[in-house]
């Protein structure tokens, strides 16, 4: 008994018995191992636990996905205790920020290799976003997965440490725009995209035209407010695909990767300098007015480089030029696209002001019948005329405003000055005479002709049935169902209608027969070599057999010569217009010519 007090587990009687003694001794060192065993057990599993409380969270499912546990760190970052979470699929921690391929992607590789690891945006409890570096992986027991378990770190201030290091190495930290390094990965972008699907692109190198003396003498804080403020003026210039870059300095440059024209250029440059000459405020103690400049260079993707380094050397060449021709002003890197951009704006200037300071004028073409000689109409043609270089070609004038989409105004002008004229005439007792204005292709595609020639004809009192319209052929044929159902409107309105230029198109015989057209006008060009190209003379003789065939009455223009004269005769031809009766006139002029006829 006091044996067993002083601590001995067992005892054995004498005399010993060796194998007694043997058997008890192998018992008592089994015991001791296992009690061994469960100490280190012990260990294990209170290392385990507190590995599982580690800073992590941890996630551990069925094979089918259902929470069994989750840990302390899973709940402080996701703001779910245990409970709310334990017996449910992990997915509601979802952001909808991947898409389902890349779900897919993850249990494939789980499913492939055991595990998987990458970054997730989830959802916290709270509602947020954020962004964790998540580890899953299988748990097997002889091959068939148990469990899964999910390992996520927190990685937002990682994230934004990141974010604050992209902001450095691609950004101005003054003004907040691109630098350099950006610029020259958008230009790389812009020139493949140009390169492969066309398109234009120019490059705006800009400096601040007496930067230094006001950084010199109002002090850098001034300087940096000035840069910001110009950054804020430069934006309200531009598109929002358009990049402006900051180089350093008072340099900054601007991407233009969505013009349509290599003068766009040249006019942003003016509309920026033009904003420049507005003074800028700088809040320093008192609030201070400076006046700046703006230099630009421009340098155009394909014809002055087609590499970005190309094109930054060269809009800078084109800035020193620009600076030395007087600052505040622009230049292309090329002089003929310079002079050849300025020509353009000055002139589009002009044109914007044509009507309201009545440069615009209205000649009228004799249009004469061949049988009987006499003038039975007139084509309106418009002059403009302009107060220094006095008249710029009709055609050239056309295509310009039609470039500009100033068309429509010009066209609704001189429609309503030749159905003014005609009234006045028919007022005056002259005889009446069909007057024929000119419609251009875009003007008869965009804008509401029908409207226009009713309201037009109200406000003159012009009988419609003395209004005829010349469309060309191409015109009218790249829209065929719609041309059919204007001109059908036209015409109902007693309007008569005529192809201008027949020939030089394409027409399609089957519409041009559903055309409710009165008059096909043979294009000059096969006239003029009358009589000495058959080619022609058979074009032409075949118009005017055609014509009369499909109902229409055949006019020949640019008729010249008596010769010319007398084929068309022969030929049938209804009515001539030609310089062999008169050029174009001025309303006065013809109205003289017609009282001579009386
Ligand atoms: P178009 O409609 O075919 O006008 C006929 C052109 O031929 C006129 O040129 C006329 O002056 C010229 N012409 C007429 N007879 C002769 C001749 O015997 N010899 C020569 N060498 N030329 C002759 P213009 O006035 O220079 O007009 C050129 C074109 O500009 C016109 O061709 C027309 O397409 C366009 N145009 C003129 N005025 C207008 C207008 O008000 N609106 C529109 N949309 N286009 C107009
Ligand atoms: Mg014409
Ligand atoms: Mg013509």
């Amino acid at each position: 008994m006091h044996g067993y007090t002083a601590g001995a587990t067992d005892y054995l009687t004498k005399p010993l018995d060796d194998h007694i003694l043997k058997a008890k001794v192998h018992v008592f060192l089994r015991l001791h191992s296992q009690y061994q065993q469960l100490q280190e057990n012990n260990a294990a599993l209170t290392l385990a636990a507190s590995v599982f409380e580690s800073q992590q969270g941890i996630i551990i499912t069925t094979a089918d996905n259902i929470i069994i546990r989750v840990n302390k760190a899973f709940s402080e970052v996701t703001g779910y205790s245990s409970d709310e979470v334990v017996g449910i699929n992990p997915r509601f921690l979802k952001s909808g920020r991947h898409d389902s391929d890349f779900y897919r992607g993850m249990w494939q590789s789980i499913e492939n290799t055991g595990a998987w690891q990458g970054e997730v945006w989830n959802r916290r409890k709270n509602g947020e976003v954020y962004p964790e570096w998540l580890t899953i992986t299988a748990v097997k027991n002889e091959d068939v997965t148990i469990h899964y378990i999910g390992t996520m770190t927190d990685i937002t201030n990682y994230k934004s440490a990141e974010e604050q290091i992209r902001q450095l190495s691609f950004y101005d930290p003054l003004t907040g725009l691109p630098n350099r390094r950006l610029l020259l990965e958008r230009l790389q972008l812009g020139i493949n995209l140009c390169t492969n699907n066309g398109g234009l692109m120019a490059l705006m190198m800009l400096d601040i035209d007496h930067f230094k003396s006001i950084n010199d003498s109002l002090g850098h804080l001034a300087g940096d407010e000035l840069l910001q403020q110009v950054a804020n003026r430069l934006s309200l210039h531009l598109n929002n695909s358009d990049m402006i870059a900051r180089l350093g300095g008072d340099e900054f440059t601007v991407l233009l990767d969505s013009i349509n024209h290599v003068d766009d250029g040249a006019h942003i440059a003016e509309n920026i300098i033009a904003s420049f000459k507005k003074p800028f405020y700088l809040n320093m103690d008192t609030e201070y007015e400076v006046y700046i400049g703006v230099s630009i260079g421009i340098s155009v993707y394909g014809q002055h480089g087609t590499t970005p380094e190309h094109l930054m050397d060269h809009a800078d060449a084109a800035l020193y030029k620009a600076k030395d021709s007087g600052r505040n002003c622009y230049a292309y890197f090329s002089e003929e696209l310079t002079i050849a951009a300025r020509q353009h704006i000055e002139l589009e200037k002009r044109l914007r002001q044509v009507i309201e300071r009545e440069e615009l004028l209205v000649y009228y073409q004799p249009q004469v019948d061949i049988a009987t000689g006499k003038i039975i109409g007139a084509e309106a043609l418009i002059r403009w005329q302009q107060p220094i270089e006095g008249f710029t070609s009709p055609w050239q004038f056309i295509n310009f405003a039609e470039e500009n989409g100033f068309i429509a105004t010009i066209g609704a002008w001189i429609l309503r000055e030749t159905c003014r004229q005609g009234k006045q005439w028919l007022d005056a007792g002259l005889p009446p005479l069909v007057l024929a204005v000119n419609i251009s292709p875009h003007q008869f595609r965009h804008s509401d002709m029908i409207a226009l020639v009713v309201e037009v004809l109200k406000d003159t009192a012009f009988p419609a049935h003395y209004l005829e319209l010349e469309l060309t052929e191409s015109g009218l044929m790249d829209n065929q169902d719609t041309s059919l159902f204007m001109l059908n409107n036209l015409r109902q309105l007693g309007v008569h209608l005529a192809i201008d230029d027949f020939g030089t198109g394409y027409s399609s015989l089957a519409y041009l027969k559903h055309f409710p057209v009165s008059t096909l006008k043979i294009d000059k060009s096969f006239i003029d070599d009358i009589p000495y190209q058959q080619d022609d003379m058979a074009i032409a003789s075949t118009i005017i057999a055609m014509g009369h065939i499909l109902g229409f009455k055949v006019l020949a223009e640019g008729v010249e010569t008596p010769e010319q004269l007398a084929f068309l005769q022969e030929k049938g031809c209804n009515s001539y217009q030609g310089y062999i009766k008169s050029r174009p006139l001025p309303a006065q002029e013809f109205e003289q010519l017609l009282r001579e006829q009386l």
